[in-house]
């Protein structure tokens, strides 16, 4: 009707209605499976809502989407309303070389949003990895299987986002392992450049070392107040340093996107018509934009938005 975003707008409003979430428009699929670690090693700067609420926008969008819950908080989980404790998660992937497959759950609301949880027992894995050969290679063997397995059956997966601890420890490691892309979610506050620097230099170590592709492909602004000067302040000089990896839309501080884990929900289904979810529409449209064009040409590769 009005525009593409959300064709069950109405029915949001009751923020219970569990139904087909798709947009009008679907967004293009991308060439081959795009693997965004979403990390900042500061906590509470937007990680896990960013993550979430980006997979489920791509979802809305009609993309297959995979959120791995690689905190031992868990807090994904719990914005996606998945219950952790019946569940075997990460810990036995990493630790235990349980298949991926037998921890994925689906999202429920959502046809095509799967989660690998997490719980507190996560926080063991570190120690227990420690002793196994190539221990920061464990999510990137799982994963990769997995994801041929799906390949193969002919359900690919368009998305996986992994949503990292606060921290630059072996997880985390095991993340940009397991990536092509980096996703990095900035609050625009003092210091929030000085953390990059850290977690440029492990991210440097592991293309040494490990997985030669990883970059950072797409910073996030988040919890973004326009009317104050330290947060245009802040944003201008992360343009100034990554001018292509930042998306020019920042998520704005918003109540309602604080507001959905605590109803276990995104506030893509939480509040859709909200500043905060419609900022993480935008946002989660440009990454499929970006993803769908051939690399150094700016044609869209997919036909899904451009019939
Ligand atoms: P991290 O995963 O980096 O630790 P979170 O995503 O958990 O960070 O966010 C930290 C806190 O900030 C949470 O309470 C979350 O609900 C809140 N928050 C995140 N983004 C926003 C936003 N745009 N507006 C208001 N609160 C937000
Ligand atoms: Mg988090």
């Amino acid at each position: 009707m009005d525009d593409s975003r959300e064709t069950i707008s109405g029915q949001m409003t009751e923020k219970k209605v569990i139904g087909i979430r798709r947009l009008k428009e679907p967004m293009p699929t991308p060439l081959k499976t795009r693997v965004f670690t979403v990390a900042n090693q500061k906590g509470g700067v937007g990680k896990t809502t960013t993550a979430v609420n980006i997979a489920a926008a791509l979802a809305m969008g009609g993309l297959k989407v995979l959120v791995i819950d690689l905190d031992p908080q868990g807090n994904a989980c719990t914005a996606l309303g998945i219950d952790r404790n019946e569940l075997p998660g990460m810990y036995e992937v990493l630790v235990n070389d349980l298949p991926f497959s037998e921890v994925v759950t689906k999202v429920s609301g959502f046809p095509h949003l799967e989660c690998a949880p997490a719980d507190i027992s996560l926080a063991g894995a570190e120690i227990n990895m420690v002793s196994f050969v190539s221990r920061e290679g464990r999510l990137k063997l799982a994963l990769d299987k997995f994801l041929a397995q799906r390949e193969a059956s002919g359900a690919r997966i368009d998305y996986v986002l992994i949503d990292c601890p606060p921290s630059l420890g072996l997880l985390t490691v095991n993340a940009l392992t397991a990536a092509q892309e980096v996703l990095v979610p900035i609050q625009c506050e003092y210091y929030s450049l000085e953390g990059l620097t850290l977690l440029l230099q492990t991210l440097t170590q592991v293309q040494k070392m490990l997985n030669q592709t990883v970059h950072i492909s797409t910073i996030v602004l988040t919890m973004f107040d326009s009317r104050t000067r330290l947060a245009n302040d802040v944003a201008n000089s992360v343009r100034q340093h990554f001018p292509n990896e930042l998306i020019d839309i920042p998520i704005p501080r918003a109540v309602r996107v604080s507001e959905a884990p605590s109803f276990n929900q995104t506030v893509m289904t939480y509040d859709a018509a909200s500043p905060g979810a419609v900022a993480y529409m935008g946002v989660a449209r440009e990454i499929a934009l970006r993803g769908s064009r051939e690399p150094g040409n700016n044609n869209l590769n997919n036909g899904a938005n451009s019939a």
